[in-house]
């Protein structure tokens, strides 16, 4: 053995007795102090939000703590790809928005989807899934997720709204969302959920374009819920995650499938999703009133053809969004006719900002056959009832006259 350090202090050669280590220990050089002084937590401070985390791993006392952890009797931390502070707080409080016993977050919302769904199925499995359902999750579903032996069948909303009859003995799991984007048609959640139950299968319901303000999926009978958090939970267009809740029993399975995969949401991350989700209901009924507003202007505009809004009356599904909706949300849709007469109004465009995604406090456009229904047939575009004159807002927080003005202005 050579001695501990080289310098500056000579004192630690193998002669060095147990006491005199010791009091060199008393003070440690300024390389060590540099790593260790002043980290981990202050217990003299009992701050009002939760701090960010920015840890990868947690201290244990003893090899006594350590074991109890490895024996699932204790509640401490470990390591942050199984759990992190910062992200736990986050969950509590979707758990509570859903009405969920657990909820769980995702570095972004198609991370939240595979994880569910490998978590459901395996191989051999079925799986039914909306064919109105968000391009991100076709993909996911059809692409990659069928490449493991998970067969994946899309079903119409007609065939949604009588689901016992598509559901078969190898099926696990049926996916849906309402409003769906981006007509803003409504499915019956309690009929779908019911038909599901009935069979034995997990229900599935993507609420991202509703935000769980304006619908409670589990409190209607889902068994679960998913969330690209990016969109109004997060709620200012910076942070890409998502979320799953639910009963325990089935948010572990998922967790489970997170723990190995490792999309965990970064702390730093999941501190700005907190702060963004404590302003959710100021924020979403503001929308919800901009929205139909909105909606309601243009609906008197000869030079829209139609205006596709689950709050307006003349919305085929009006019933059945008010039965399961307390506000309609801020997602609106009109036709002005065709595609050239869209990208006219497009460009013309000053206070919507042209870009995707939504739920953010900006308001955005954005035209779904150049976008989310890029490279669809016609016939596959009249399936979805989506048209090329189709221009679809997510309403944001600015005045609503000044965006009743915009569009006035652009339709011009
Ligand atoms: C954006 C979105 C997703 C995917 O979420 P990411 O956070 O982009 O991964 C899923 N479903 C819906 C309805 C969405 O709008």
């Amino acid at each position: 053995m050579t001695a501990i350090l080289d310098s500056p202090s000579s004192i630690l050669v193998p002669t060095a007795s147990l006491r005199e280590i010791i009091e060199y220990m008393q003070e440690r050089q300024l390389e060590t102090e540099l790593i260790h002084r002043g980290e981990g937590a202050a217990p003299q401070a009992s701050p009002l939000t939760t701090p960010i985390y920015e840890t990868t791993t947690f201290l244990f006392e003893s090899a006594a703590e350590v074991r109890q952890f490895a024996e699932g009797k204790s509640d401490k931390f470990l390591y942050s790809r199984y759990g992190n502070p910062t992200v736990a707080a986050v969950e509590s409080k979707l758990a509570a928005l859903e009405r969920a016993e657990a909820a769980i977050v995702f570095s972004s919302g198609n991370a939240a989807t595979a994880c569910t769904v490998m978590a459901l199925a395996q191989a051999g499995d079925e799986v039914l899934c909306s064919a109105a359902v968000y391009g991100g999750t076709f993909h996911l579903l059809k692409d990659l997720l069928a490449q493991f032996g998970i067969t994946i069948r899309f079903i119409t909303l007609e065939e949604l709204n009588d689901a016992q009859t598509s559901i078969s003995d190898r099926t696990r799991a049926l996916w849906f969302e309402t409003p769906t984007n981006p007509t803003l048609r409504c499915v019956d959640i309690r009929a779908v959920a019911a038909a599901c139950r009935a069979r034995g299968i997990i229900s599935v319901l993507d609420n991202t374009f509703a935000s769980p303000i304006n619908q409670q999926p589990l409190t209607l009978g889902v068994d679960l819920v998913m969330h690209s958090a990016t969109k109004y939970l997060n709620g200012h267009s910076d942070v890409t995650a998502g979320a799953v809740a639910g009963p325990r029993e089935i948010v572990d399975k998922v967790n489970r499938v997170r723990r190995m995969l490792g999309p965990m949401l970064d702390p730093a991350a999941a501190y700005a999703l907190g702060r963004g989700i404590k302003t959710l209901a100021v924020r979403v009924e503001r929308q919800n009133a901009n929205a139909l507003a909105l909606a309601r202007a243009l609906e008197k505009d000869k030079r829209v053809q139609a205006v596709h809004y689950p709050g307006l009356e003349s919305h085929p599904d009006h019933a059945v969004a008010k039965a399961q909706m307390s506000g309609f949300g801020g997602m609106v849709c009109i036709d002005v006719g065709s595609l050239e007469r869209a990208e006219q109004c497009f460009d013309r465009l000053q206070v919507f900002q042209r870009a995707a995604s939504l739920g953010g406090v900006e308001s955005l456009c954005s035209l779904p056959v150049l976008t989310s229904h890029w490279g669809y047939t016609e016939e596959a575009l009249a399936r979805a009832g989506v048209t090329p004159g189709m221009m679809r807002f997510s309403v944001g927080l600015e005045n609503v006259n000044d965006l009743i003005a915009d569009l006035q202005q652009a339709l011009s």
